[in-house]
């Protein structure tokens, strides 16, 4: 196994040493690794990734996905709605499929984020506490927050029967949970991934 000090950096001077360059790229890598026994969608990806800066330096498919499990167990730990917001945020929404069938449009839906989705959706009610709120609009908007939806907050709101204002109100208040959201889950992601790589699980 490649020799890592770190899963990410605990400061600028030791980046060498770790194994990505940041909490966002050691994130982006573990959810988007999911498929132990398909390694041409997991090269491909790997590819992506490198194609960004962050490549991660393994020496093998079994290294790769074996980190990418270590990243997932430690975060498994984290506060639910954090958890999932971290999923929205850096997990790829599809896959490639090349499963070649007529009706397959190349893609297929990364059922994890979807879940996370829904839960991030269920727990945004309590950033409108006190207003009657809407599933259907909170799910617009937390999918425009994601860069999921282009639909724009006029439309948004004409589609869940609420008014325009109303829904521009709720917007703004669920954007600022969100981003707060995002900053105690990077926070809380900091801190599970900080220290040495190796679980002590030998
Ligand atoms: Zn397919």
């Amino acid at each position: 196994m490649t020799e890592f000090e770190a899963i990410i950096p605990a400061s600028a001077d030791d980046a060498e040493s770790a194994a990505f360059r940041s909490i966002e790229s050691a994130l982006r890598f573990a959810l988007g690794n999911r498929y132990r026994g398909e390694p041409d969608s997991l090269a491909q990806h790997q590819k992506r990734i490198a194609g960004r800066g962050g490549a991660p330096r393994f020496e093998s498919d079994e290294e790769r996905s074996a980190m990418a499990g270590v990243i997932r167990r430690r975060i498994s730990t984290m506060h639910p709605s954090r958890h999932a917001l971290l999923v929205v945020r850096f997990a790829p929404r599809a896959f490639p499929c090349a499963c070649r069938r007529a009706c397959c449009s190349g893609w297929a839906k990364n059922d994890e984020w979807a879940e996370a989705l829904s839960t991030l959706v269920a727990d945004s009610i309590v950033a409108v506490s006190g207003h009657v709120s809407n599933r259907q609009l909170r799910a617009g908007i937390v999918q425009r927050w994601a860069g999921a939806s282009r639909v724009n907050i006029g439309i948004l709101a004409e589609k869940c029967g609420v008014h325009r204002d109303t829904a521009g109100k709720q917007a703004k208040l669920i954007r600022k949970w969100l981003d707060q959201l995002e900053r105690s889950a990077l926070d809380e992601a900091d801190l599970c991934l900080s220290g040495q790589p190796v679980d002590n699980s030998q």
